[in-house]
């Protein structure tokens, strides 16, 4: 955030801190939306949601992963952020600890903290193409832990865990009795393998709660929509929880999604494919930065590269960018505390302005070091 209204401040610059896609709404979507208002659904809807737009949600899942949520198992969020708030205040009691994989999306240790809990962190770099160490995991787990929240495909890191790897986490959650907080928002843009919804995974549904949403995948990040999948006794904890804070979602914006979810499968491929697209040219463009390691992306639409090389910190090293080549990056320190060596970039805009960007940040760089 402090970096977006710094490079706003700074000007004429190309902006890669933007964490949404930088098309509009397909327009059938926005179409339904305007019907939805004119056909009068303009009242308070069911706490839960929508019974026909989670049924959309349960379709989409099945039809897309071969995974069964029934309606009532569904609960429609206003985004994916509210939806991870609501499962921590709902699981946390003060104290409680849930392990982060590093690096992390940023409001996951706040929402862990504004509901008692206690981060712990779990530490996979470059080194290891971001791919967490289930043993390393392991180590972090202790009698006051809750959860594990995963995220793949990942933001910022864009690793996508491999079943393999996902198998072990779903081991270690058993043995050592944890929830799993399973973050799938970037499920569409997984590039590298086929997304893996956790509780697809044998043994896994019980203990965990999916969050997801339509903010990316159809691009509809300010239409303030996702949804959580679990348990029914836990949907009736969440819902329980959430209530007084919105009463339900946006009628109209649950009309709209339904129909994006039902009618719009072309859509997220479209939108997926363009970013697959702009993260392997990004790849390649940024690794010509001198002092930049880049990990090519699985999924996602970020990079995270390692600037180390450059002997700054990613605080340092995006100011240096903001004010000496007029490009906006998110410094690492954003996404956890051990992350100085790196910076985010969002590959959100055109290849030409990542190209440009590349560029620029070259040229800075050849007289640094
Ligand atoms: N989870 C991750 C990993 C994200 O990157 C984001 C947004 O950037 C969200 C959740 C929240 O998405 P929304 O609240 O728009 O659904």
């Amino acid at each position: 955030m402090r970096m977006a209204i710094a490079a706003q401040e700074a000007g004429e610059c190309i902006n890669l801190t933007l964490g949404e896609p930088d098309i509009t709404t397909p327009p059938e979507i926005c179409k339904a939306l305007c019907d939805a208002v004119n056909d009068g659904h303009t009242h308070y809807a069911p706490g839960a949601g929508l019974p026909s737009l989670r049924e959309a949600v349960s379709s989409y899942w099945k039809r897309t992963y071969g995974l069964d949520y029934c309606t009532d198992e569904i609960y429609i969020t206003t985004g994916g952020s509210h939806a991870l708030n609501i499962v921590l205040h709902s699981i946390l009691e003060k104290g409680d600890e849930v392990i982060l994989l590093e690096p992390f999306f940023t409001f996951y240790e706040q929402n862990i903290e504004q509901s008692g809990g206690v981060p712990v962190y779990c530490m996979s770099g470059s080194d290891r193409a971001f791919v967490p160490d289930p043993a390393e995991l392991e180590k972090k787990i202790t009698p006051k832990t809750k959860a594990i929240i995963l995220n793949s495909p990942c933001n910022p890191s864009g690793v996508v865990y491999n079943r393999e790897v996902l198998l072990a986490i779903a081991e270690i959650a058993e043995k050592h009795d944890l929830l799993v907080i399973s973050d799938e928002i970037y499920e569409s843009y997984s590039f590298s393998e086929p997304h893996t919804p956790f509780a697809s995974l044998p043994g896994t549904r019980g203990r965990t709660i999916m969050i997801a949403g339509l903010s990316k995948a159809y691009a509809m990040t300010g239409w303030r929509i996702g949804y959580t999948m679990c348990d029914k006794s836990m949907k009736d904890i969440l819902q329980a929880i959430g209530a007084p804070h919105i009463i339900g979602v946006n009628t109209m914006v649950q009309k709209a999604a339904e129909f994006a979810l039902n009618n719009c499968d072309n859509r997220v491929r479209e939108i997926s494919e363009l970013f697959k697209k702009r993260v392997e040219y990004a790849a390649k463009e940024f690794a010509k930065v001198p002092g930049m390691q880049v990990t090519p992306a699985g999924g996602g639409f970020y990079l995270f590269p390692n600037i180390s090389a450059t002997g700054m910190t990613g605080e340092q090293f995006s100011l240096e960018m903001l004010h000496k080549a007029k490009v906006a990056l998110i410094p690492g320190e954003s996404f956890g505390p051990h992350c100085s060596d790196y910076v985010r970039i969002a590959c959100t805009v055109s290849e030409e302005k990542l190209g440009e960007a590349a560029n620029r940040m070259a040229e800075v760089m050849k007289k640094l070091i």
